[in-house]
């Protein structure tokens, strides 16, 4: 391709509403164009690379027996109906766009294609001798994210690789996910990036496993705890550690204190003079299910220690039916406007103590009339802890489960594992953190669609059976930025050679030098015919325009016509190690070869 005769337009300064590197970097350089919020238009150069990805990922699924296929963006709401998650993903959560059309009929755009697929087992798929099947498709999904950002990264219509695999046990579908597993490994390490997988939460999907695969780079919005040893890996939203060890108590017997402003641990401990591991905190959340009922949670942790959200949302999802519902939609630590709703006096917040009385919860038809009381298992066995006296400006010491508070009967693991714990498979590993993108989640998925959705399949025995599925997830989109997210400087974008929008660039000094342009004009022919993806930058710039533009948009390699062509050589300099090589000019194609070959 001719520069000249492009669309090629490239920003000096960075726009104003680009917040990380890889998306300045790629809206300066013209790859991407913002239409909307979350809503991006993929410009050539973009397009080239999002093919060269699904390139990959394609070739390396077809590797593994996965069929390619293409499923409809628009899915009949009766779908969604019938797996229970039409409510949750239009209302609740709300990432679904959903229409009505001129008959009056429901449909979304395909946020994830489940129920698409699920159907089709279910009618197309009558005995074991079919399985396993997998089956994948690269399309366009639409999901309506609270906070659309960072261009690609997070849109509202995004490119995503998505396979479902359709297996008759557990046993199958392990093997099927140890596939995946490996064809995503393969997919990453091909298109040039640093990456770890990572245990991650399957939520309320359940099933027996998930993994993220993280593309590590400081913008991520995920954290990432793992050991030196390799042996752990996980989001934190998943892991586990073993917690420091708590501190001797320091009260011996039960007693009422006075401590004036000591709302937060800190406050508290500086006044008693005590450790934080010997407090037993006592956290409110507001839990909305599904059906609309909202229950008040009180989680009981040691002092040291935060409560992580997630864990606590998937004990939550568990107890879901005790609440006439499936989900929990919303977890929160309710506000004093939250509270008004169903508080019948003002809460001492700071103060709370493990008994705090059913009567503070006003209850209605959609509040349950208790607390719902959980506790960490860090907080079982204190001994003489300290706690809140349910009165402001008043805790209690040297307190005992079971002596002056009930123990919980749910038991559960809601902390959050940290940067610094000691390791659960090695106490001499402690973990550290990073940042991580992430670009790909493999699951498994049991049966929860196909028994919602009666698919099923008659076993060897002649038994009828629920399928046993998978689901298996890449970023396309997502990932090509990430890429530009580990690999810049700060003249532009350094694309990994085996995903850049062309391999090299023939960048002509001067147009005006006849004898430049033979040379350009010729290599470009030679290479482009070699299968060396090359541009042609032929426009009546000034040479200084032409490097920056060259670095800016990141292609591996540039070859210049300059001065050395008065020896029969030419200029060529590699974009990620800024090396220069003077190479004659009859060489160039072989040379470049041989480069390209090895990088890709
Ligand atoms: P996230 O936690 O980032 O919202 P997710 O868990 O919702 O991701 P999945 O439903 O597992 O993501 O989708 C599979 C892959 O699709 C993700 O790993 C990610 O690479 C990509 N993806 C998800 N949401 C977006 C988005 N809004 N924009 C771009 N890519 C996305
Ligand atoms: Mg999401």
């Amino acid at each position: 391709m001719r520069l000249s005769k492009m669309l090629f337009v490239t920003l000096r300064d960075d726009p104003a509403d680009a917040e990380i590197p890889s998306h300045k970097l790629l809206l300066r350089a013209g790859y991407i164009r913002r239409i909307g919020s979350g809503v991006y238009a993929y410009l050539p150069l973009m397009w080239r690379v999002l093919q060269k990805v699904s390139q990959i990922v394609r070739e390396e699924m077809n590797a593994t027996g996965a069929q390619e296929c293409l499923l409809p963006q628009l899915q009949p709401s009766e779908l969604w109906r019938e797996s229970g998650r039409w409510d949750t993903y239009t209302k609740a959560e709300g990432i679904m766009f959903a229409l009505t059309d001129r008959r009056e009929q429901e449909l979304a755009l395909g946020p994830t294609h489940e129920e698409v697929i699920t159907t089709i087992a279910r009618e197309m798929i009558r005995s074991y001798r079919q399985l396993p099947l997998n089956l994948y498709q690269i399309q366009t999904k639409f999901r309506d994210e609270i906070r659309p950002r960072f261009g690609l990264m997070r849109g509202r219509e995004f490119i995503m690789k998505d396979a479902y695999s359709f297996n008759a046990d557990e046993e199958s579908l392990k093997k099927t996910y140890q596939d995946m597993y490996q064809a995503y490994s393969n997919m990453l390490r091909r298109s040039g990036l640093s990456f770890r997988a990572v245990e991650a939460d399957s939520g309320a999907i359940g099933g027996t496993g998930s993994t993220e695969f993280m593309v590590l780079a400081e913008a991520g919005e995920d954290e990432v705890l793992y050991t030196e040893d390799g042996k752990y890996a996980a989001n934190v939203e998943k892991a586990v550690s073993l917690p420091a060890e708590a501190e001797i108590p320091s009260f011996s017997s039960y007693e009422k204190r006075e401590t004036p402003g000591t709302d937060t641990i800190e406050k508290l401990c500086n006044f008693l003079k005590c450790s934080p591991t010997q407090v037993v905190k006592n956290v409110l959340y507001e839990a909305v299910y599904d059906h609309g009922t909202t229950v008040l949670v009180l989680v009981s942790i040691r002092g040291d220690q935060e409560v992580n959200e997630v864990k606590l949302q998937n004990e939550l999802t568990k107890l879901a039916s005790q609440y006439g519902g499936n989900a929990v939609i919303k977890l929160a630590v309710p506000d004093a406007d939250a509270q008004k709703k169903w508080a019948t006096k003002t809460f001492p917040l700071g103060y709370i103590a493990p008994d705090i009385a059913d009567d503070y919860i006003q209850s209605t038809k959609d509040v349950a009339p208790k607390f719902l009381r959980l506790v960490d298992k860090t907080a079982v066995d204190l001994k003489n802890f300290v706690t809140g006296a349910n009165e402001s400006g008043y805790h209690v010491v040297g307190a005992n489960w079971q002596e002056k508070f009930k123990l919980p009967t749910l038991i559960v693991d809601v902390r959050k594992a940290r940067l610094g714990d000691r390791a659960m498979h090695n106490p001499e590993q402690t973990l550290k953190s990073a940042r991580g993108i992430e670009v790909g989640h493999i699951f498994q998925l049991g049966s929860k669609y196909s028994k919602a959705m009666g698919a099923t399949y008659t076993n060897e025995q002649g038994e009828e059976k629920p399928l046993v599925m998978g689901c298996y997830g890449v970023g396309v989109s997502r990932l090509a930025q990430a890429a530009v997210e580990q690999s810049y400087d700060k003249d532009g974008i350094i694309w990994p050679v085996a995903i850049a929008p062309y391999h090299a660039i023939v960048t002509i000094p001067n147009i005006n030098d006849a004898q430049q342009v033979e040379i350009a004009e010729k290599l470009y022919t030679e290479l482009n015919q070699a299968g060396i993806e090359t541009l042609l930058d032929d426009r009546n710039e000034r040479a200084g325009v032409k490097f920056k533009d060259a670095d800016l948009i990141g292609i591996p390699y540039r070859i210049v016509t300059g001065r050395a062509i008065a020896n029969g050589k030419v200029e060529v300099v590699e974009r990620k190690s800024r090396n220069s090589h003077e190479i004659p000019i009859t060489e160039i194609v072989s040379t470049l070869k041989g480069w390209i070959g090895d990088r890709e």
